[in-house]
C-alpha cells in the first residue's frame, strides 16, 4: 500500500483517551484527525482538527465523515459492527473488520485461537440455564460466566462457585449470548502488545505484567519479569493472532501466565492501557506506532529505553497531580476529563526506572 504522506486527514472513531493519544501522536508526524463520536464533549476532539457529533448508526454522518479521510481507524472494539462494515466500502478501515467481528464476541475469538492452536481458558457456549448446567461436568468449578459480548472492565462476568450459582448467575446477565469459561489459577496476567505493518512487519514491545483493581487494571510493570521461554512464548502467540487477521495496527494480547504454559484471554484491535508505558519508556510509543501502521508507514523500533511502571489514575486519584508532577522521573498524563466519577480513567502516570532497576508487583 502506498503511504498517506503527512497532511492526510486520518479519521477517528471514539472520542476517549485512546482517541486523544492517537491524535496527538498522529499530529506530531504532520496528519490531522477528524474524530467521530457521539458524546458532547469527547477527550479527543480538543487535539483533533476536525469532529463530527453523531451516532455510529447514522449513515449519513458515517458516509460524511469517511469521504473526509484518506483513512479510518477506531479506539474501542465495542462500536456497532455493521455501519463500520459499510464505510470500509468507502475509506481503507484499518485494522479490518475481521478483526473487529472476532474481538467483539468472546465465543469467535476463543474459537480463532483454539483455530490457531493457541490455548485458552476450556469455554462452553451458553443460551439458556441447561446450557450452563451442561457446561459445568466438562468445565469443573469453580467457572466464570460472560456475556460474549460488550463485557469489559469485568463487567458482564460472574464466577459461579457451586451448582447453587448457576440460576442466579443467568439471571444476573441477562442475556442469552453467553460463554462459560474454566477458573484459570493462573500465576500473574501478561500482556503483548505489537504492531503489525501493512507488509507484514511486526514489532513488539516484550510481554508486560498487569495487576488488577476492583476489575480495572491499575499498574502495568514494564517488563514482565518472566521465564525468557515464556516471553518468546507470549510473543509467538500475539504475532501469530495478528497474522491469522492479517491485521495492520497495534493490538493487544492478553494473556494468563499459568507457570508452564501461556493462554490468550483476549485481545483487543486498538492501542492498550498496557502499552501506556511506550509513550515515555521505549523509541516508538504505541500511538505513533499505530499511526504508522495505518498510514503504510515504516514501522519504529519497539526497544525498551528503561523500566517503567505504568499507573492508572482512576477517578478521584487524579487530585494527587500536584505531587505526581513533584515526583522525578515520573511522567503524568491527563485525559482532560472534566468530572472524576468512581471508576473512571482519568489520566496515568509512568514511572520510569533504570533498566533492571523498577520495582516489582
Ligand atoms: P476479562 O473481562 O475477560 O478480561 O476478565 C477480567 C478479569 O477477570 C481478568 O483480567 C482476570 O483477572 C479474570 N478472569 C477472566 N477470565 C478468567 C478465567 N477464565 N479464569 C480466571 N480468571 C479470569
Amino acid at each position: 500500500m502506498a503511504a498517506l504522506p503527512p497532511g492526510s486527514m486520518i479519521g477517528i472513531l471514539g472520542g476517549g483517551q485512546l482517541g486523544r493519544m492517537l491524535a496527538i501522536a498522529a499530529a506530531r508526524l504532520g496528519y490531522h484527525c477528524h474524530i467521530f463520536a457521539p458524546e458532547a464533549d469527547p477527550p479527543a476532539a480538543e487535539v483533533a482538527a476536525k469532529i463530527t457529533r453523531a451516532d455510529y448508526t447514522d449513515a449519513a454522518a458515517m458516509a460524511k465523515f469517511a469521504s473526509s479521510c484518506a483513512a479510518v481507524t477506531y479506539e474501542f472494539e465495542n462500536i456497532p459492527f455493521d455501519p463500520v462494515a459499510a464505510i470500509a466500502k468507502l475509506v481503507p478501515v484499518r485494522p479490518g473488520t475481521e478483526a473487529l467481528r472476532i474481538s467483539q464476541d468472546r465465543l469467535f475469538e476463543k474459537d480463532f485461537c483454539n483455530s490457531r492452536g493457541i490455548g485458552t481458558a476450556p469455554y462452553r457456549p451458553v443460551a439458556n440455564p441447561a446450557d450452563l448446567c451442561g457446561a459445568v461436568t466438562p468445565l469443573g468449578l469453580p467457572l466464570v460466566l460472560k456475556t460474549r459480548r460488550m463485557g469489559y472492565d469485568g463487567k458482564g462476568q460472574v464466577k459461579i462457585a457451586s451448582t447453587e450459582d448457576t440460576a442466579p448467575a443467568f439471571a444476573a446477565l441477562k442475556s442469552d449470548a453467553l460463554i462459560a469459561e474454566g477458573f484459570i489459577s493462573f500465576k500473574r496476567e501478561l500482556s503483548v502488545v505489537l504492531a503489525r505493518g501493512s507488509d507484514g512487519h511486526i514489532v513488539s514491545w516484550g510481554p508486560v505484567e498487569n495487576i488488577h483493581r476492583n476489575h480495572i487494571l491499575w499498574r502495568t510493570y514494564a517488563p514482565a519479569r518472566i521465564e525468557p521461554v515464556l516471553a518468546a512464548e507470549a510473543e509467538r502467540i500475539a504475532a501469530s493472532l495478528a497474522e491469522g487477521l492479517d491485521y495492520v495496527g497495534v493490538m493487544a494480547v492478553e494473556l494468563f501466565d499459568c507457570g508452564d504454559r501461556i493462554l490468550v484471554n483476549e485481545m483487543a484491535p486498538r492501542v492498550h492501557n498496557s502499552g501506556h508505558w511506550t509513550l515515555d519508556a521505549a523509541v516508538t510509543s504505541q500511538f505513533e506506532q499505530h499511526i504508522r501502521a495505518i498510514c503504510g508507514l515504516p514501522l519504529g523500533s519497539g526497544e525498551r529505553l528503561c523500566d517503567a511502571v505504568m499507573e492508572n489514575l482512576i477517578g478521584d486519584e487524579v487530585n494527587a497531580w500536584p505531587a505526581l508532577l513533584a515526583e522525578p522521573g515520573t511522567k503524568l498524563h491527563l485525559y482532560g476529563k472534566a468530572e472524576a466519577r468512581p471508576g473512571r480513567k482519568m489520566g496515568h502516570v509512568n514511572r520510569l526506572y533504570p533498566t533492571g532497576s523498577a520495582p516489582q508487583p
